[in-house]
């Protein structure tokens, strides 16, 4: 194994050796790994891939690893759904989910994510492990520490969801609320890192980490039947995401594996926090930070690392972006559990909602392949649901009062007819 040239500057092209390092030291761009794509095309075909085991390690010449993966070996290739219920009632009848609501270990994408970033902390010869997180990323990070035996702290801010914490609390590991929204906890990591030596997978070991996103992109375009679909809706948080789906597209077909990449990207944040996607629907020339108001905590992040050049890759793509209430995305939430039995996060109703406008307001074609990118599992966020459910029926251990259940149910359903 081995594909992988070095770090290259987004902005000056200038060439790094593969080190845990994310900015170029002369223009402060972001690094990028950099591969050997004509290797990688010798070697990758579509059978090699079939061959190979159903997680991200299938596309493994893509990813930035030297050797065999040390954690997170059945991450990924999670379903591609054929949304029928909920494509009828949006009139697009080629509509899929990407369902990373069950990844495995902890129930969103940050499994693939941080698969790569432990697994590569290790190659570089770290004991310790860290990252700022607004709260899936924590999960992750602190599941594959334990699976690494790494030790691990996870920077969180104090008031995400409980779950997402306990969700942390229980492997046992460092864990620190900050008093303070995402932005302030990923500024302290960057000190961390500078002061401790650690790997922070989304600081210094950022160009690595990033790149596992790429799988959701190449399991998306296998699952269609080696096709890249005409739209794809992504919920963003830093921006990453949606820029490595469209990376994995763009990739695929430079070696080989598919003939064409047209995709075209939209984005979904929540109006409490939309700063990509304000700038992209407001045709701004740079991001403009926000304070977080949203109760989709997972993608709430106000100064979005990657902002800039996922809004490029969004406009160059013929797409666009939209952003939803927390009321909405409330809706959303429901809506792709009530037509297709999936129940996601908070962002993922972020991302159904979007979808939904996007199409009423004519930006996506409905009758072409859709994809929407379901990031994040709906046990994680239970709170945001609170008060918003009708109650259960409490009833005696009694068939009489059943029958007089089923009795309202009838009649409900005869006057809906
Ligand atoms: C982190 C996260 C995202 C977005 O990630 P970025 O790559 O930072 O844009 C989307 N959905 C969920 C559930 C997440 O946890
Ligand atoms: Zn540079």
């Amino acid at each position: 194994m081995g594909y992988v040239n070095g770090l290259k500057c987004r902005e000056c092209g200038r060439d790094y050796p593969k080190e845990p390092k994310h900015v170029c030291a002369y223009c402060f761009g972001p690094l990028e790994v950099d591969y050997d794509y004509d290797k990688i095309k010798s070697v990758l075909t579509r059978k090699v891939i079939e061959s190979r085991g159903p997680n991200i390690w299938r596309y493994r010449e893509l990813l930035p690893l030297d050797g065999d993966p040390v954690v997170g070996h059945h991450v990924g290739f999670t379903p591609l759904v054929k949304a029928e219920n909920l494509g009828k009632l949006l009139g697009a009848p080629n509509l899929y989910i990407k369902n990373d609501s069950v990844n495995h270990p902890t129930f969103s994408f940050k499994d693939r994510v941080v698969a790569v970033a432990l697994s590569k902390a290790k190659e570089f010869g770290f004991d310790t492990v860290a990252c700022a997180t607004t709260g899936n990323l924590g999960n992750s990070v602190a599941a594959h520490a334990v699976q690494g035996n790494f030790k691990s702290y996870i920077f969180m801010p104090a008031t995400i969801e409980q779950t997402k914490i306990i969700g942390t609390l229980i492997y046992g590991i460092n864990v620190v609320g900050i008093n303070s929204n995402y932005d302030g906890v990923n500024r302290l990591c960057a000190e961390i890192a500078d002061k401790y030596g650690w790997a922070i997978v989304n600081v210094n070991l950022r160009p690595f980490y990033a790149e596992g996103s790429k799988t959701y992109g190449h399991e998306i375009v296998e699952q269609l039947g080696w096709k890249p679909p005409k739209h794809v809706v992504v919920p963003m948080a830093g921006g990453s995401l949606i820029l490595k789906i469209q990376k994995a597209i763009k990739e695929m077909k430079k070696i080989g594996l598919i003939d064409s990449d047209d995709t075209s990207f939209y984005g979904a944040q929540a109006t409490g926090c939309a700063p990509i996607s304000r700038a992209v629907k407001e045709d701004m020339e740079f991001i403009k930070p926000e304070k977080p108001n949203t109760i989709a905590h997972s993608i709430a992040i106000g100064n979005p690392a990657d902002g800039h050049y996922s809004k490029e890759a969004i406009k160059g793509s013929g797409g666009w972006a939209e952003h939803v209430t927390d009321d909405e995305l409330i809706e959303g939430i429901k809506l792709l559990a009530e037509t297709e039995g999936i129940f996601t996060e908070t962002a993922g109703g972020v991302t159904v909602a979007a979808t939904r406008k996007l199409i009423e307001a004519g930006k996506i074609d409905p009758s072409e392949s859709i994809v929407i990118c379901i990031t994040g599992n709906g046990l994680k966020t239970q709170e945001a649901l609170a008060g918003q459910l009708k109650q259960p029926t409490i009833i005696n251990a009694d068939i009489k009062e059943v029958d007089k259940i089923v009795e309202e149910v009838n009649s409900r359903e005869a006057v809906m007819v």
